[in-house]
């Protein structure tokens, strides 16, 4: 029987839990058995109690749960190759065949870099006499899987990754919480929602709440947009709208590379000589991740632990380590090295300011 481990790792995210019940399942439902591994890849350096074996029952109740009920972690040890190395030590003393992670691009480039040491961290074991050589024989080829869970929606070659929709619906259902506030007393609000280098959940939260004006990292506004976001708002009111909404994911920057705060845009949207208003700033903070998997997430989730399973399953020597994504709706496979790095493109881009190669590099709806 094939051994099949799941984990969770990095930045926690809705729809983690789904995805640890579909493996689970799904594993069990092709005849494996189903392990998961606590902790992230702390449990994979720890081994011990941290490897457990799964049953049917014990995923029951995971699809409505938020966060990750087996534990997720940023783990030092990993980054270095002695914990890599006793990672690959527990992996092979616990007899997994397949390994599937759930995490954000920094795991799964800690995933991919894990499997092209893997021939030489079974060497190292062999030579340092922790393992016999006939040990490691049948674990030749590491089979490892990646999903991508992440609230920021900033993974390329996906459309969407495990989590990002349920951040927006909490984004949202926030925004009109302190709607009612604003309305109230006329207030203005600007509010900071996540996402360092990916605007996803700000430009997807200000649409669908209808925001006055949004900051996101990788299209910075004109040099002029203080004026702008003056007239824009200038005119909401003259409209009548009693309510100023501003939304500023939190690595929005000025076309120089210059960080846009919430209390910048306070002080413009507050100055006595300009728009005057009542002004509050609310950083929405870890709200985002909380709570349970909006529908979306808990079928993306569902369908995607499904797909990963069969792909260890079909998985040979020779096959390209692979994530599982989804685009025009269908659940597909894309070489995992090549998503991590395309993503890491738009962060260094937006780092050097080449605004116009962030953009084209995001192949998501809104690259115009
Ligand atoms: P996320 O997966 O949400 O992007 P991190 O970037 O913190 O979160 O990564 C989670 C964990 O993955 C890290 O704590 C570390 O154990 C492992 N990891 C990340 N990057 C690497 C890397 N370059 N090499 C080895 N391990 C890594």
């Amino acid at each position: 029987k094939k051994k099949i481990a799941v984990m969770t790792s990095g930045g926690d995210s809705p729809g983690m839990n789904a995805v640890v019940r579909a493996v689970v399942r799904m594993s069990i439902h092709m005849g494996c058995d189903p392990y998961c591994v606590y902790e992230g890849y702390e449990g994979l350096v720890q081994g011990g109690n941290f490897i457990r074996k799964m049953e049917w029952n014990d995923v029951r109740g995971y699809l409505s749960e938020g966060g990750t009920l087996i534990g997720t972690a940023r783990c030092m040890a990993f980054y270095e190759r002695p914990g890599r190395l006793t990672a690959a030590k527990n992996l092979i003393l616990n007899g997994i065949d397949a390994l599937i992670i759930c995490g954000g691009d920094g795991s799964l480039t800690g995933a991919d870099r894990f499997r092209a040491e893997w021939p030489s961290l079974l060497e190292e074991l062999v030579s340092t006499g922790q393992l016999e050589a006939k040990q490691v024989e049948p674990y030749k080829h590491l089979n490892i899987v990646g999903l991508v869970g992440s609230i920021d929606n900033d993974l390329s070659g996906t459309d969407a990754t495990i989590g990002a929709y349920s951040a927006l619906a909490r984004v949202c259902e926030m925004v009109d919480y302190i709607e009612a506030t604003a309305s109230s007393h006329s207030r203005a609000f600007v509010i900071e929602v996540m996402g360092r280098h990916c605007g996803w959940l700000a430009l997807m939260a200000g649409v669908a709440t209808g925001a006055d004006f949004i900051f996101i990292p990788e299209k910075p506004r004109e040099d002029n947009w203080k004026e702008e976001m003056r007239q824009v708002i200038r005119k909401h009111r003259d409209w009548g709208k009693r309510k100023t909404i501003v939304i500023i994911a939190e690595g929005a920057l000025d076309r120089h590379g210059t960080k846009i705060t919430p209390e910048m845009v306070k002080d413009l949207l507050a100055d006595k000589s300009g728009l005057a208003l009542d002004t509050r700033i609310t950083t929405l903070g870890h709200v985002q991740r909380g709570g349970t998997a909006v529908a979306y997430d808990r079928m993306l989730a569902t369908l995607q632990g499904v797909e990963a399973v069969k792909a260890v399953l079909e998985a040979t020597p020779e096959t390209e380590t692979c994530v599982i994504a989804i685009t025009e709706n269908k659940i597909v496979r894309k070489p995992l090295m090549a998503a991590v790095q395309e993503t890491k493109k738009v962060a260094k881009a937006i780092e050097a300011q080449d605004f116009d190669k962030a953009m084209s590099l995001r192949d998501t709806e809104f690259s115009d």
